[in-house]
């Protein structure tokens, strides 16, 4: 072992789990790109005022988690902690939001770093998949995101996920609740951190995870009492949506969420097998973003699912996912001239879109036949100064054992053949 070790709340991802990592994130980005969605890749790290506008000075995210440097030229950047602010900054940066162009739909997958207290299924480096469309108020696309996310964790075989649904309201009817909600909560024993959050944001006051503080939020004014008419409206048509696809929600009027710009539709996918780290993604309506961060107006919505509790709900539901073979063929020459004549099939048979892989450091037979068990691979190769004066080479059958020689000069179309 290596004397310096990863840092606190972080791990690597090494074979063979990480399979399972590219599976996740592949399956959940499946959906998004065969509806429309395009790839959109941002740097590891942005300036700070992106994500204090853009994220919101009073969450934690913010004030507890970031991670900012300051440049040798002085300049304040921050690893990013969340990938909406940064997809819409390039999305405005490119001018993708030209009208006729819109709604603009993008996915991505990353890297996100929190400076949080690492626990199980809470670490200070993770994985995130996102999807966003920019630049449209209409209910179905908030039903499409929900739906496409939805089919993600159906396609990976996840039964235990549930959709928890709420709307926060917009400009019009939002800010009556709050000074409702604000009321309310003045009159708790709360202490004076919270005190602070009532008079910036109220709503996140609904999300503090403290038992203490859950009790007195019982009487709490709700969202859902306080929505305008349009509202209540357009979170009709996203439930009508969701039910006439087939995807099962329960309506959450607590649901806030830890970012300061939700509007609207606020949904969150929450997992019975992963403890008090139950949220395995979420998302929502976002119409305020933009102009926070200097843009145009620019209504938009979008979510980001986490792939690490991803992968813990599927451990919990005992979920193997059907991973790619990694070894179709394994070669096992005996001998030197062997070697030669094999590498030479190897590398022609990956030409020819094989997976073929080598005994690689002149292993004794032995050693070498169980390289070749543990690639998993189909069928194995195996020559040696004999079977080359007969210019064939035995291919092994993996699982059955049976043993037959092939010619050499028609080894890759043959061994194509029995893989099909
Ligand atoms: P939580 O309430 O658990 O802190 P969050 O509201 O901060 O979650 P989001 O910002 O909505 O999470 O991020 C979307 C998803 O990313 C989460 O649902 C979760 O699956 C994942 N995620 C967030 N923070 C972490 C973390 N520190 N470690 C692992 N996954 C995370
Ligand atoms: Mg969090």
């Amino acid at each position: 072992m290596s004397t310096i070790q990863a840092p606190k709340g972080t791990y690597d991802l090494l074979p063979p789990d990480s399979a399972v990592f590219l599976a996740v994130r592949e399956a959940i980005a499946a959906p998004a790109r065969r509806a429309g969605y395009g790839y959109v890749e941002t740097p590891g790290f942005e300036h700070v005022e992106l994500f204090s506008r853009g994220v919101g000075e009073s969450t934690d995210i913010v004030t507890k988690e970031m991670y900012t440097l300051t440049t040798k030229g002085g300049t304040q950047l921050a690893l990013r902690p969340e990938g909406t602010a940064s997809v819409l900054r390039a999305a405005l940066e490119g001018s993708l939001h030209r009208a006729g162009n819109l709604p603009v739909k993008l996915w991505y997958s990353g890297s996100y770093y929190r400076y949080e207290a690492p626990q199980a299924g809470r670490y200070r480096h993770f994985s995130q998949v996102g999807a966003e469309a920019l630049g449209a108020e209409d209910p179905m696309l908030d039903a499409e995101l929900i739906i496409l996310a939805a089919d993600a964790y159906r396609a990976l075989g996840l039964r235990n996920v549930r959709l928890l649904l709420n709307s926060l309201g917009d400009r019009a009817c939002r800010p009556v609740y709050r000074a409702a909600l604000q009321d309310f909560l003045r009159g708790l024993d709360l202490d004076e951190d919270t005190r602070r959050r009532i008079e910036i944001n109220p709503l996140r006051v609904l999300d503090d995870k403290r038992e203490s503080v859950q009790r007195q939020l019982a009487g709490a004014p709700l969202i859902t009492d306080h929505l305008c008419e349009a509202c209540k409206a357009y979170h009709e048509q996203v439930r009508e949506q969701l039910a006439a696809a087939g995807v099962a929600y329960e309506d959450d009027p607590r649901l806030v969420r830890g970012l300061d710009y939700y509007t609207r539709t606020t949904f969150e996918f929450v997992h019975g097998g992963l403890g008090s780290q139950s949220a395995v993604g979420g998302g929502g309506r976002y119409d305020g973003l933009s102009e926070m961060i200097g843009g145009p107006s620019l209504p938009s919505v979008g979510w980001a699912l986490g792939v690490d509790r991803t992968v813990l709900a599927l451990r919990a539901e005992g979920v193997e996912l059907p991973l790619p073979a990694g070894t179709d063929v394994f070669a096992v020459p005996l001998g030197e001239e062997a070697r030669r004549t094999l590498f030479a099939v190897v590398t022609e048979l990956r030409r020819a879109g094989v997976a073929a892989d080598f005994a690689f450091g002149g292993k004794g037979v032995k050693n070498a036949m169980k390289s070749a068990n543990r690639s998993g691979a189909r069928f194995t190769l195996v020559a040696g100064d004999r079977d080359l004066a007969d210019a064939v080479v035995q291919v092994k059958d993996m699982e059955s054992g049976e043993q037959t020689a092939v010619p050499l000069d028609g080894i890759v179309a043959a061994v194509k053949e029995l893989l099909a």
